[in-house]
């Protein structure tokens, strides 16, 4: 389902796309840059801000586009590390965009690494049985500008956490396409998105900080390896064998671990990048010595990075993370036969379990709010 806005967002502009408005217009052909260079460097709130723009420009502009298309209603910043912005789009359907200052605590990761965790969907059609994301399915696909409304949004928050100094994006080491949805679903507005936040005239952030996540859409995890801009990719991986893996991911079931790994290997092999598997443990699902020792296979195989998560827990769900000694135990089975894993320790550090769940505490109090305390 989509959803068609009264004016385009303006964040969803190419230089491309936006020349061709305005050259329609008779506009002259240095104008969209100058508009993009208020948007992004200049970080313009208002069309009165782009004072080299000539009054009628900016009054057709305003007619023709939205300047932002996501409000923020909320900034909860969690004492020690993160910022979950709250953000809402034009038809009141809720996002979140993650900040994540500190370390995830693991292997080779140096103590001031930043972390924005962007959403792609509004709610998510894949049915993963664990994920809160995917409870009630999937509303709709964001857009691009939406996408990228809210890597400014996090410019506008660190903006006001420290008033004196402009904060950049390139400040930040990862952007991780790990919110809310499963991006390659939504493949073309991604990628249209993640061209606007990687070009010079946009954000300027390098593609090769930029992870995607995905739940494993095979032919769509093939199309991306072809993208000249070259991003990292993530696999949530969560099941070691075909028979735990459909037990939580109906998407196991179009593509089994026979489709999927070789896919993940055409990618390492055309970008010569290690590709991340994530893997949630979660108690007595998998969390066993067989799933740890089938992993090691896989990785070794793929010469994949392994992400170990403990599971965050959601309301509602049945699920539970396994004792801190049996994810030390599953870890060492991997690192002990020289994989490259990582263990993720400290509850609510993670940026996967990030996202999501802010957002689905919103809804149901907007559902129920005699309940709503
Ligand atoms: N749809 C994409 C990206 C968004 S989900 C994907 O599935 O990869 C981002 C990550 O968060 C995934 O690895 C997902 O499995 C994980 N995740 C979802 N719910 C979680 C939870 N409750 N605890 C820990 N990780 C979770
Ligand atoms: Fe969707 Fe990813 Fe959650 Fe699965 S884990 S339901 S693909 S957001």
């Amino acid at each position: 389902m989509k959803f068609e806005p009264a004016r385009r967002p303006l964040t969803g502009e190419t230089l491309e796309s936006l020349s061709a408005s305005l050259a329609e217009r008779g506009e002259k052909p240095f104008r969209a840059g100058q508009i993009l260079d208020w948007v992004y460097k200049k970080r313009a709130r208002s069309w009165e801000d782009m004072t080299n723009l000539p009054k009628a420009l900016r009054a057709w502009l305003e007619g023709e586009f939205t300047l932002m298309p996501a409000t923020l209603v909320l900034n909860r910043h969690s004492a020690d590390v993160t910022d979950k912005l709250l953000l809402e789009l034009e038809d009141r359907s809720l996002i979140e965009t993650v900040i994540i200052r500190a370390p995830q605590e693991g292997v080779g990761l140096d103590h001031s690494r930043k972390t924005i965790c962007i959403s792609t969907q509004v709610g998510c059609a894949m049915g993963c049985v664990f994920c809160a994301s995917g409870l009630a399915g999937l509303k709709r696909d964001m857009s691009a500008g939406e996408i990228v409304a809210q890597l400014l949004q996090v410019c506008y928050a660190e903006d006001e956490r420290t008033p004196r100094a402009r904060s950049e994006l390139a400040s930040f080491d990862n952007i991780v396409v790990m919110g809310m949805g499963e991006p390659l679903a939504n493949y073309d507005a991604l990628i249209r998105a993640l061209t606007i936040v990687n070009s010079e005239w946009g954000l300027g952030f390098g593609a090769r900080r930029i992870t995607v996540s995905t739940s494993g859409l095979v032919p769509k995890i093939l199309k991306l390896a072809e993208e000249p801009m070259g991003f990292r990719l993530a696999i949530s991986l969560h099941g070691a064998t075909d028979l735990v893996r459909s037990q939580i991911m109906p998407v196991n079931k179009a593509y089994p671990l026979a489709k999927l790994l070789p896919a993940v290997k055409a990618f390492t092999e055309r970008h010569g990048r290690m590709v991340t598997l994530e893997f949630i443990l979660i108690a007595d699902v998998n969390d066993t010595p067989d799933q740890a020792r089938r992993l090691r296979d896989i990785a070794l195989d793929l010469h994949a990075h392994v992400n170990l998560i403990p599971y965050n827990t959601v309301e509602g769900l049945p699920w539970m993370r396994p004792e801190a000694s049996r994810q030390v135990a599953f870890a060492e089975i991997l690192d002990r036969s020289g994989v490259s894993v990582t263990l993720r320790r400290e509850k609510g550090h993670d940026i996967a379990a990030a996202c999501g769940q802010l957002r689905l505490k919103t809804e149901r109090e907007r559902e129920e709010p005699a309940a709503a305390k």
